[in-house]
């Protein structure tokens, strides 16, 4: 049996109950929240050494709220529950987030959460990838006081978070960008219903007179250890007229922020190649809904 340490099962209903659970067990004791990451782990039998799973579905962490200032995302909201997100299918700064939310199967979307797909720290998914290009930021709980962070700051390498023992991702907030703003997200699958072997999310604010004001752009799906930003496209985008040839030439300046991997399914050169591909493609599928 792969969970053959397991000793307790808890569902605490008030958040300070967490903290006696890790004090006994520390790195003994795991958060469970849709499970979809953890059943994985343990088909594989790499949780023998987990001696306390502590589900977190009833410490009331799941809800949306809208404000001024944009979305605050409990962390135990399913992607189904993402899905409801108010003006999800008319606002086009939301677009990234429609784009990606269209992906994961059905039953995946009923029960994953928005705190366990980050906190696995898997490149391969898609919607961390749309929330780093919506400049997402999380609320973290640990023993101390709560603290916020962002995306890049969350994720430190292949399926390795920056959190301590005990620390929960509480809240993912996306914040409204100013002005005119878009966003669209793409990805490239094997087959049907894979992860992502390139994903990219773009988000852009444009003046009236056609310049663009900031931009954003992620990639994730083995563009490297982790979910990327590229600083060298965003730079090229800031401040410029969009036109054809800006696009083109940002969606190039990928590459030199992304180290590609090469595995069983793609090359590190057809990633690579992808991934400006697919840059454009978003930033195109963006500025269309502007229009
Ligand atoms: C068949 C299948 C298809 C999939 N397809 C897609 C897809 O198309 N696109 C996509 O993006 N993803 C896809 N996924 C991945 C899916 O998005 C993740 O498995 C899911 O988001 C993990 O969330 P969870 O709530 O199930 O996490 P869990 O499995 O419960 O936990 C994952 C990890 O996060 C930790 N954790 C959970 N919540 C917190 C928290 N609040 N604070 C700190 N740590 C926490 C857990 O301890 C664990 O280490 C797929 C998965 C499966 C199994």
């Amino acid at each position: 049996m792969a969970l053959r340490n397991l000793k307790e099962f808890c569902i605490p209903a008030k958040r300070e109950q967490v903290g006696a659970v890790f004090d006994k067990y520390g790195d003994g004791a795991l958060f469970l929240a849709g499970g979809t990451f953890i059943h994985g782990l343990e088909a594989r039998g790499l949780l023998s050494e987990v001696e306390a799973l502590v589900d977190i579905r009833k410490l009331g962490l799941d809800g949306l709220a809208v404000t001024a200032e944009g979305i605050r995302i409990g962390a135990a909201t399913t992607f189904a529950g993402l899905a409801q997100t108010p003006d999800l299918n008319n606002a086009a700064w939301l677009g990234a987030l429609k784009d990606a939310l269209a992906y994961p199967p059905m039953q995946i979307r009923n029960v994953a959460t928005v705190g366990g797909c980050l906190a696995a720290a898997c490149p391969f998914f898609d919607l961390p990838t749309a929330f780093m290009g919506l400049d997402g930021r999380i609320a973290v709980q640990g023993s101390g006081a709560q603290r916020e962070m962002e995306l890049a700051e969350l994720f430190v390498g292949l399926f390795e978070n920056s959190l301590k023992p005990g620390e929960l991702i509480t809240e993912l907030m996306l914040p409204k960008p100013v002005g005119r703003s878009t966003s669209a997200f793409i990805k490239l699958e094997g087959t049907a219903n894979d992860l992502a072997l390139v994903n990219v999310a773009v988000r852009v604010s444009v003046d009236p007179d056609g310049i663009c004001r900031d931009a954003r752009v992620a990639l994730g799906g083995g563009v490297g250890d982790r979910v990327l930003r590229s600083p060298s496209a965003e730079g090229l985008l800031r401040g410029q007229e969009i036109t054809d040839k800006l696009l083109r030439a940002a969606a190039e300046a990928v590459g030199q922020d992304i180290k590609p991997m090469t595995d069983h399914r793609a090359s590190a050169a057809y990633r690579l190649a992808m991934a400006k591909v697919f840059t454009r493609r978003a930033l195109n599928r963006a500025l269309g809904r502007l229009n």
